[in-house]
């Protein structure tokens, strides 16, 4: 069998979005995901899985027991009280229940197991605040460039990153630059234990980490490599390296 991976999802705990689209009703919790998360994972040869927030965090722990590797995705901001601090007026919507379980699941894979783990976007956050880090609440209200760049369609790029010589990042990438889409209005400030800065944009925004406390691929990217999948071979190669890294 194909290598079986987990995929966290987007969540709503009041269906305001369903409602929009004429379905479902006010109040009901929805599950939700791009579909480019499948796509990349299927093309780097993997089976995905959408992970749904249990009522039960215990049951995601079971369930990943049963994965090959998991990809931690985009989605909504990490609620601060979770890196000690009080939101700032500019923070977004907070998801408290997907904060728990992937801070639970991440500390899980991360202490018990050799299973691969990508973090893209807020998955990247959500790594480095499991392991104790902070965030930027905020680029443009810490005077840092917009990497919310809505107006570039997520398949091509919009920014340069710059990549560490000796790191998995440029291994897999094959070059000390990169270009990538953005869509955060967050980073990662101060990195969680054990994590390395492994790329970052010109204006000194983190791009990617890696976990140095165990040999299986532990990588964050803050960019959508999901999306450039097509189009860019060196963004595919994160998601190939992922899937070749798990021994069958
Ligand atoms: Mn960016």
């Amino acid at each position: 069998m194909k290598p079986l991976i987990g995929v966290t999802c987007k969540y709503s705990y009041d269906g305001t979005f369903a409602v929009e689209h004429n379905m479902g009703i006010v109040g009901q919790q929805w599950h939700y995901l791009p579909h480019d998360y499948i796509h990349a994972i299927e093309m780097a040869g993997g089976i995905p899985v959408i992970l749904p927030i249990y009522d039960d965090i215990q049951n995601a722990i079971e369930l990943c027991k049963s994965l090959d590797g998991v990809v931690f995705t985009g989605g909504n901001d990490v609620n601060p009280v979770f890196y000690g601090e009080f939101p700032m007026d500019n923070i977004g919507i907070i998801t408290p229940g997907r904060d728990l379980q992937e801070i639970e699941l991440i500390k899980y894979i991360l202490s018990e197991t050799e299973k691969p783990l990508l973090g893209i976007c807020r998955g990247t956050q959500i790594l480095n605040v499991a392991l104790g880090g902070t965030l930027c609440q905020d680029l443009v209200e810490k005077n840092f460039n917009n990497h919310s760049i809505v107006k570039v369609p997520g398949i091509y790029a919009s920014h340069e990153i710059i990549i560490e010589e000796k790191s998995k990042l440029f291994n897999i990438m094959q070059n000390k630059k990169s270009i990538v889409n953005s869509f955060h209005h967050q980073a990662v400030d101060k990195l969680g234990a054990g994590l390395v800065v492994t790329a970052r944009a010109s204006d000194g925004i983190i791009e990617a980490m890696e976990y140095l406390e165990r040999d299986a691929y532990t990588l964050g990217v803050q960019w959508h490599p999901e999306c450039m999948v097509d189009r860019y071979k060196d963004h595919l190669n994160i998601f190939k390296s992922f899937i070749d890294s798990i021994e069958k």
